[in-house]
């Protein structure tokens, strides 16, 4: 959400147009979007959609501002399984990424999808965060347990599928500075949660590879070399040889994915401008470390630089 600040909503007029332009094409409309239940006319929108005999889809929304409205349509549209994204178990772990989600909003979701008939429900989670502790991983356990025994006590059969991603930390991020949690105890940690989570029916645990994510976590914050080294892995045959063609080039995988980054640090993507000012993220950084929220954006701010 850094990049392109501050966040502008289209019109409903204007996503209508856009409605009618796909008609043309497809009888069904993707909403895409990182925040579709924040759009301040989702429900109108939903309306519209259905209205015209259309049936819509969105990736995910945000458990605190969906609507029934919303839920209804997917429902009504033959959506199969609402994703939810928490990111994290514990409230201390989604302090830290301040997602701004409390528990109650994803009970309040699954409500609403499973009063529209919705059974299956998909929570995207992270591990590795900054600042993650074994006890993050066991609030994980414990809240998919409690989601599931809600589900069940409301009378849904269905699947609860926990989607877990490694986190890499980014450019343009708070957590540019921050290591990227260590391969093994990443691992580690994924195991516990599959292997616990197993022994329970009808709960899925879809784990991203590891592998990838560290490979992810070289390019994301990787520098002019390591271009260079994905030409030469390119060349060895793809990612497979991407170590061995890091490891010929005498680059470190450690000096991109482990070092705690000292604030003067000068980052090669600072080449460009985001409009924002790099002290802002850096004390977003430590509001992070200390658990405090910050509240979005709103008119008449001056807080990060860019209006
Ligand atoms: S100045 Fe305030 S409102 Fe504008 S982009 Fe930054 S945080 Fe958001």
């Amino acid at each position: 959400g850094y990049c392109f600040r501050k966040p502008r909503n289209r019109s409903l007029s204007v996503i209508n147009e856009e409605v009618q332009e796909a008609l043309k094409y497809r009888k069904r409309i993707g909403l895409m979007g990182a925040a579709i239940s924040d759009y301040p006319e989702i429900d109108a929108l939903c309306k519209d959609i259905l209205g015209e005999g259309l049936s819509m889809s969105v990736a995910s929304f945000r458990a605190d501002s969906v609507t029934k409205e919303l839920v209804e349509s997917l429902a009504e549209s033959g959506l199969k399984t609402l994703t939810m994204a928490p990111e994290a178990g514990s409230d201390r772990m989604r302090a830290v990424i301040n997602k701004g989600i409390e528990e109650h909003h994803l009970f309040h979701s699954m409500d609403l999808g499973l009063s529209a008939g919705i059974r299956n429900f998909r929570l995207y989670i992270m591990v590795g965060l900054p600042f993650e502790e074994e006890e993050d991983i066991d609030a994980i356990i414990d809240l998919a347990e409690r989601l599931k025994d809600y589900m069940e006590t409301r009378g849904s059969k269905g699947t609860l599928t926990l989607s877990v991603n490694p986190f890499i930390p980014k450019p343009f991020t708070p957590f540019q500075w921050e290591p990227m949690a260590d391969r093994k105890t990443v691992e580690k940690r994924l195991k516990r949660l599959e292997k616990t989570l197993r022994r329970r029916k009808h709960v899925v645990v879809n784990i991203e590879s590891p592998k990838e994510a560290y490979i992810q976590g070289v390019l994301s914050r990787g520098d002019r070399r390591v271009g260079a080294a994905l030409m030469r892995a390119h060349e060895l045959g793809g990612s497979k040889a991407f170590k061995r063609a890091l490891k010929e080039l005498h680059l470190d995988p450690a000096f991109y994915l482990y070092r705690k980054r000292p604030e003067s640090e000068l980052f090669p993507w600072e080449r460009l401008d985001m409009g924002f000012k790099k002290a802002y993220l850096y004390e977003e950084l430590k509001r992070a470390e200390a658990l405090k929220p910050t509240i979005p954006c709103f008119e008449g701010c001056h807080r990060c630089g860019v209006c």
